[in-house]
């Protein structure tokens, strides 16, 4: 499957926000953000006039980014959002946040989401006591998401779950951290969801 290779951080500076992609690095002074807030390239530090196409574009890049999904991918999720009885703003950031790469993250078992989808397709993660390896699974209300016993020992689950209390775990999961597993307790509803993002830009976007 395709995946963006480059620098990540280049695509904070390219949205002009800290989209938390490179775990711990994120928190400290070393963030690229920090250093050079302006977007990368020769002509990053231009002050160009952005049109309602360009502010759409980002918002929807942002969302893309934030949660590794490729523009087909995340045209597909767009379409079932759409499909889906609410708003659909609403509709496909539920459904991005419900995708288990963001879970495992979201539990606090690993520092980004682009190291949840390593750990998952390395068989790391159990649903329901069964083998997971696919990042996009959707999970449901009453899923319990574990690492399996044999992986609980590696190094960086080890640390992992050492800085597991500094991390803020979303209400609707329930971390059980001492049994390595975490509850889906409900679905997450928008004010679960704390991207910095106007949804309704992305689906204005779509529906030109
Ligand atoms: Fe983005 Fe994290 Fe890199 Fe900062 S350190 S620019 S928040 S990926």
């Amino acid at each position: 499957m395709a995946r963006y290779i480059g620098s990540v951080c280049r695509l904070c500076r390219r949205e002009g926000v800290k989209l938390f992609l490179k775990g711990d690095r994120c928190f400290k002074d070393k963030c690229a953000i920090e250093r050079r807030n302006y977007a990368p390239g020769q002509h990053g530090q231009r002050r160009s006039k952005v049109t309602d196409y360009g502010v759409q574009l980002r918002e929807k890049q942002k969302v893309r980014r934030v949660y590794g999904v490729m523009e087909r991918q995340f045209r597909g999720y767009f379409e079932k959002a759409e499909r889906k009885k609410g708003i659909t703003g609403e509709n496909l950031l539920r459904m991005l946040e419900q995708r288990l790469d963001n879970v495992v993250y979201r539990l606090g078992f690993t520092f980004s989401r682009n190291e949840a989808r390593q750990f998952l397709r390395h068989g790391h993660i159990d649903v329901n006591g069964r083998r997971v390896t696919i990042p996009s699974f959707l999970v449901s209300a009453g899923d319990v998401v574990s690492i399996r016993e044999k992986s609980r020992s590696l190094p960086r689950v080890v640390e992992a779950m050492a800085a597991v209390d500094r991390r803020e775990i979303p209400s609707w999961l329930v971390l059980e951290k001492e049994a390595f597993r975490g509850r889906v307790a409900s679905l997450p509803t928008r004010e679960d969801i704390q991207i910095p993002v106007q949804e309704q830009l992305i689906v204005e976007l779509y529906s030109k």
